[in-house]
């Protein structure tokens, strides 16, 4: 009998499939329901640029051509909008592609590569499917990076630092002087440099409006050792396209060039962001609705005794003790309402909500007022 799993390397074999939400018109059928609303995946409820979606449609019909294999058009327009070199940029199929693709390029087994508890879960498989090894650091009170403690946690072995800044799931944030004096103390490692250091910054554009978020582009100059993760599925409201970007030094991003699968990003992508990255009123539209209805979700839940975690993003951690996440996730959904338990990021007592529309935020009000019993 052939048995696949005896070729299997160990690693992967404790991996699981990841498990995607099913369908809101599957919902619908099974649950009886008219109305779903789904509020669980950080998405933008306003949506992209009118002028993205004209450019991905007005690249339909030159689809047999591959698209151009290197993103010249975008990697450019990204280096002009930060003012910096093409050199200095590299795009991925999200941001999640160019985590993996740093872990192929960087980490070899055994080597340590520091992380946040309750960062963002990726970068732990990126991780272990290196078979390097994760060293997990507590947060600070209020579910902030402990970034002076991670600092310490580095080294002879430390490879890499992830930061999640502004973090998901927790909406909290690392400021201008934390981030600039943890980049100073960190330690030289077996290699004689110090490690390299990703700043994931899928919610910058959301956080921008706090004047003390680090300015990691200007700190690049001093830091190349300093990797910075954005993306177009957030704030750009493109996150069925696919478009993540990295900005680091030359070198660091030339050793990133040579392991990154052409072709990686499609037409459709490349030419939606470039249009995406030039309207600026689609980003601030969305900035001012994102404050707005925070401040209304807020006062309410204020109202109602219950508790959460104030946020710098597009979502906010809530505590639902004396109940369980999970279940509050499955009564909500019954009610039609799609939030996420936190389960997975050993957050049993809480859930994360995305910020949606006006109306789907009332509806989400209504519905956990009956699910908590408020
Ligand atoms: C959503 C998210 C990403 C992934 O973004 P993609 O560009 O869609 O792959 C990366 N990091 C964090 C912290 C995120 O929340």
């Amino acid at each position: 009998m052939f048995d696949a799993g005896k070729l299997t390397r160990e690693v992967c074999k404790s991996f699981q499939p990841y498990v995607a939400g099913k369908p809101i018109e599957t919902l619908k059928r099974e649950l009886g329901l008219k109305h779903i609303i789904k509020i669980a995946s950080n998405e933008n409820p306003l949506g992209p640029s009118p002028k993205a979606v004209e450019a991905m449609k007005d690249v339909a019909d030159k689809v047999y051509f591959y698209p151009d294999f290197n993103s010249t058009e975008l990697k450019s327009a990204i280096a002009k909008y930060y003012k910096m070199k093409i050199n200095n940029v590299i795009v991925g199929c999200g941001s999640d592609e160019l985590i993996e693709i740093i872990a192929r390029v960087y980490f070899n087994p055994e080597d340590e590569i520091v992380i946040s508890k309750y960062a963002f879960t990726r970068y732990q498989m990126a991780v272990k499917i290196m078979d390097s090894k994760s060293v997990i650091v507590p947060m600070k009170d209020g579910f902030v990076h402990d970034l002076a403690a991670m600092a310490k946690a580095c080294n002879k072995n430390t490879k890499a630092v992830f930061i999640t800044n502004p973090n998901n799931p927790t909406g909290t944030y690392n400021n201008q002087k934390e981030f600039e004096e943890f980049l100073k103390a960190l330690p030289l490692n077996k290699y004689g440099m110090k490690p390299l250091v990703i700043s994931d910054e899928a919610y910058h554009e959301y956080a921008s409006f706090k004047k003390d978020l680090p300015d990691t582009v200007k700190l690049l100059k001093k830091y190349p050792n300093l990797i910075i993760l954005r993306t177009f599925s957030k704030i750009y409201a493109m996150a069925g396209a696919r478009v993540g970007y990295g900005l680091s030094s030359p070198t660091v991003i030339d050793y990133i060039e040579r392991v990154r699968p052409p072709f990686n990003l499609n037409k459709f992508a490349q030419a939606g962001a470039v249009a995406s990255l030039a309207d600026k009123s689609q980003v601030s539209r969305s900035l001012k609705h994102n404050r707005k209805e925070l401040k209304f979700i807020f006062d309410s839940l204020k109202n109602m005794g219950i508790e959460y975690v104030d946020t710098v993003t597009n979502f906010f951690l809530m505590k639902v003790s004396p109940f369980k996440g999970k279940d509050v996730f499955k009564k909500m959904l019954k009610e039609g309402v799609i939030i996420r338990a936190m389960d997975e990021y050993d957050l049993p007592d809480y859930v994360r909500v995305t910020v949606g529309t006006r109306e789907e935020n009332e509806l989400f009000l209504e519905k956990i007022k009956k699910v908590l019993k408020k």
